[in-house]
């Protein structure tokens, strides 16, 4: 931002000048922040108006799903198609407006409230064994109790879930999954790994892009948006947080987020006095 006027975006770059001396290049981006920000509303906009009849239509489905015993077979069958398809719209508009939400936010300060991890990651643990369900994943969690977070409880909420989500879509049947919510040097560490089918390395930069999909088929299949990755970007840049990729295709993959020590809360056991 100038220090003259807040509309103002500069690119500032040091770039060397002969052999002592530094040139200080500027370059006007503001036309790029204003194409950005009307991009971020736009896209709230959109998403916001297709809430309503969205949610009108889910209504409508679900009074003849009150009828489904007088509708011929091929009807039902539409019907539970069509409940499938508004399901899955629903998550995606969801998404982007969680996603649009996050974007116009900076980063958080660190003087949060700690939320519970400890909780969270083994409710989350429950989540991915009904998820799995019929699949039968073997679904184990280690929980460091006494670790705490600042943070956002709902943002770490969703950006975690995501990343369970994912490893039981993408691991096949019987496959094994397990969280981790351990200490990391001076920071934290959760991390989910699969014995799923892998992602190629060519493919790992571009995961948290909105959409970026490495088999659009499949992810649509298991009922992705295209856009949990994206969304556990920002949560984690909002939390000074990193995400770690590593991933062989065909034995599976662990997606690790970084808390810095900043962040992180140790709990003190209570001592019992009898
Ligand atoms: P989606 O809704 O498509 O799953 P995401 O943003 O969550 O969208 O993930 C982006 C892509 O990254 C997915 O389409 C998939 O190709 C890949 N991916 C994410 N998690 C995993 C995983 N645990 N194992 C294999 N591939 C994954």
């Amino acid at each position: 931002t100038s220090p003259v006027r807040d509309d103002v975006r500069l690119s500032l770059r040091i770039v060397p000048f002969g052999n002592h001396e530094r040139l200080l290049a500027a370059r006007d981006i503001s036309h790029l922040y204003r194409l950005e920000q009307m991009r971020r509303d736009f896209v709230a906009n959109v998403s916001h108006e297709l809430r309503t009849p969205l949610t009108v239509l889910m209504g409508y489905l679900e009074t003849f799903e009150d009828m489904e015993d007088e509708f011929p077979s091929p009807l039902k069958r539409s019907l539970s198609h069509m409940q499938g398809q508004a399901t899955r719209m629903q998550g995606i508009i969801e998404d982007l407006l969680m996603l649009s939400r996050l974007d116009g936010e900076g980063p958080m300060a660190s003087e949060q409230s700690a939320v519970a991890i400890p909780g969270l990651v083994s409710a989350l643990r429950e989540d991915a064994e009904a998820l799995s369900g019929t699949a039968g994943h073997r679904i184990s969690a280690e929980i460091d109790e006494m670790l705490w977070l600042r943070g956002d409880a709902k943002e770490l909420h969703s950006a975690f879930a995501n990343l369970v989500s994912n490893a039981v879509r993408y691991t096949p049947m019987g496959g094994e999954i397990a969280l981790r919510w351990v200490r990391d040097g001076a920071g934290a560490s959760f991390e989910v790994r699969d014995t799923g089918i892998g992602i190629d390395p060519e493919h790992i930069p571009r995961l948290t892009e909105r959409f970026y999909r490495v088999n659009k088929d499949r992810s649509r299949d298991t009922g992705g948006t295209g856009l949990g990755l994206a969304i556990v970007k920002h949560v984690l840049q909002r939390h000074g947080a990193k995400l770690v990729i590593r991933s062989r295709p065909g034995e599976g993959s662990a997606f690790v987020c970084l808390f810095p020590s900043a962040r992180v809360v140790h709990k003190v056991r209570e001592s019992h006095i009898a």
